[in-house]
């Protein structure tokens, strides 16, 4: 009973965590469902096996952590959770704190706290794949601060580092990690989005093999725009299939998948009124993609669009800076969510620890957080797109957005979220737009009432019956 810690899970993330766990001086002790794998995992861990502690019961998973002890559950989001919660409370002490490391649904979250009650349980998101929980997760923390405190040694020893600081963060009570770990892959969804876009105008506008394109990102992942996405997307486009000897992009089928992440921060948007349409946009590009014969019905009705643009329409670097743009609106779009559910669920989500979290170790990590976490942290409660910084960029590269969305549509090449984003920029900057037509519309048929410019409330029109 010596473990500091237990896993349950060993399936790519538990395994990959439970090492880093253990390579971080930490005994633990490990159980999974199918006993084989846990074997399997202990026979494979080599110099670390010595740290770890397989099992086979969870009675003897139990029996092998030091009191108070800490679990984490590392298994598929949903029901498993619930099972093995009610699998392992029994076997508990009171003051014993679970911890769900998985991608639950912060609703599910909330709701696992409340049953919870005085019993500890912490709800946490760990970003950055099976890489980084092995050398190095993002983590967001969720559940009372005294358990976050009680296992934070551990969180912060196995976090990765930006700098000196560990990317490891307690966001507040309840399901607050799990809605952090839920907005940073809408973001996460949205970036990946305007890359492909941007891909999409140098292969059928640009007529660039994927070599070039992925010296473009690579050349990219050097200036304004380095970060792992950029970074990863110039290596898939210079990739060769050992298979055929042809690009590996050539070779992919163009159906993206998703485990549903995206989808609960676009339901949740809605229910807070948060607007994030680049966030929305990308959610609905990756189940439109998923309609692939219905695309290619529609190519042979209407005709394949136009695609090529004339010489010198647009440069790579006109490409990079509408990049630049639409990055930082759907960076702006997801801090503004946070901040709109801090307020409705009576947390204090603290923005430039956010941005800050998702330096190192995330899937979103990017040399333009960093500016973000300064930004955020001087400006608290602004939107990102107003903070002088961002202020700028965006004076300097909305143009840039507005020319490669002008020529996209008029060569049939379709940008859902570097569109919707400059739709967002331009919405945000029209101090009278055109919601007083929306006004008119609805009193008329619903003598809903409206505010007038020269002052009140719950006028109506003079639009007769
Ligand atoms: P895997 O499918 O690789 O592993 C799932 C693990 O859960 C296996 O150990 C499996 O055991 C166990 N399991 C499955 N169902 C049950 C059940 N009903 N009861 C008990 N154990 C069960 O999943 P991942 O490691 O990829 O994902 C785990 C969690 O981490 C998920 O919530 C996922 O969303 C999240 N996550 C995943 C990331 C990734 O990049 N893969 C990134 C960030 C979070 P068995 O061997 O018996 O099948």
């Amino acid at each position: 009973s010596n473990a500091r810690i237990g896993l349950i899970g060993l399936g790519t993330m538990g395994a990959a965590l439970a090492l880093n766990i253990a390579d971080n001086g930490f005994p633990i002790a490990v159980w999974n469902r199918t006993t084989a794998t846990t074997q399997e995992f202990h026979a494979g861990a080599g110099d670390l096996a010595g740290m770890i502690t397989p099992t086979e019961t969870l009675e003897e998973l139990v029996a092998s952590i030091a009191k108070p002890r800490a679990i984490i559950l590392m298994v598929p989001a949903g029901q498993a959770v619930d099972d093995q919660i009610a699998a392992l409370r029994p076997l508990l002490d009171d003051d014993d704190l679970i911890i769900d490391a998985g991608n639950a649904n912060f609703h599910d979250t909330n709701r696992r706290a409340d049953a919870a009650g005085d019993l500890p349980f912490l709800g946490i998101g760990v970003s950055g794949g099976e890489e980084g929980a092995r050398f190095g997760p993002s983590i967001m923390g969720g559940g009372k601060r005294a358990y976050w405190d009680r296992v934070s040694d551990v969180l912060n020893a196995i976090a990765a580092k930006h700098d000196d600081t560990a990317c490891a963060t307690w966001m507040g009570e309840g399901g607050a990690g799990h809605f952090v770990k839920a907005v940073h892959n809408g973001i996460e969804y949205a970036d990946m989005q305007m890359i492909a876009e941007v891909y999409g105008i140098m292969r059928d506008g640009m007529d660039m093999a994927p070599a070039a394109i992925g010296e473009t990102f690579a050349a990219w992942d050097d200036g304004p725009l380095k970060s792992y996405l950029v970074e990863i997307s110039g290596k898939v486009a210079a990739a060769t299939d050992p298979k055929t000897g042809k690009p590996m992009l050539e070779v992919i089928v163009d159906a993206a998948g998703q485990k549903g992440t995206g989808r609960w921060t676009v339901i949740e948007a809605q229910h807070l009124a948060a607007p994030i349409p680049a966030i929305e946009a990308a959610v609905v590009a990756r189940n439109l993609s998923s309609q692939l014969e219905t695309r290619q019905a529609g190519e042979a009705l209407f005709g394949a669009a136009p695609h090529h643009l004339p010489h010198d329409t647009l440069t790579l670097g006109t490409l990079e800076q509408a990049l630049m743009a639409g990055k930082i609106l759907c960076y702006a779009q997801g801090f503004d969510m946070i901040v709109k559910a801090s307020e409705s669920f009576g947390w204090a989500l603290p923005l430039p620890e956010i941005a800050k979290v998702w330096r190192a170790g995330c899937i979103i990590r990017s040399a333009m957080l960093d500016d973000m976490a300064t930004a955020l942290g001087e400006d608290t409660g602004r939107n990102l797109m107003f903070a002088p910084r961002f202020a700028t960029l965006l004076q300097e590269n909305h143009n840039a957005l507005r020319q490669v969305v002008a020529q996209a549509a008029l060569h049939g090449l379709p940008l859902p979220a570097l569109s919707s984003g400059l739709a967002y920029f331009d919405t945000m900057r029209t101090g009278r737009g055109t919601a007083n037509m929306i006004q008119g519309q609805r009193d008329f048929f619903g003598a809903h009432g409206f505010a007038r410019v020269d002052g009140g409330s719950g006028h109506h029109g003079p639009w007769g019956s």
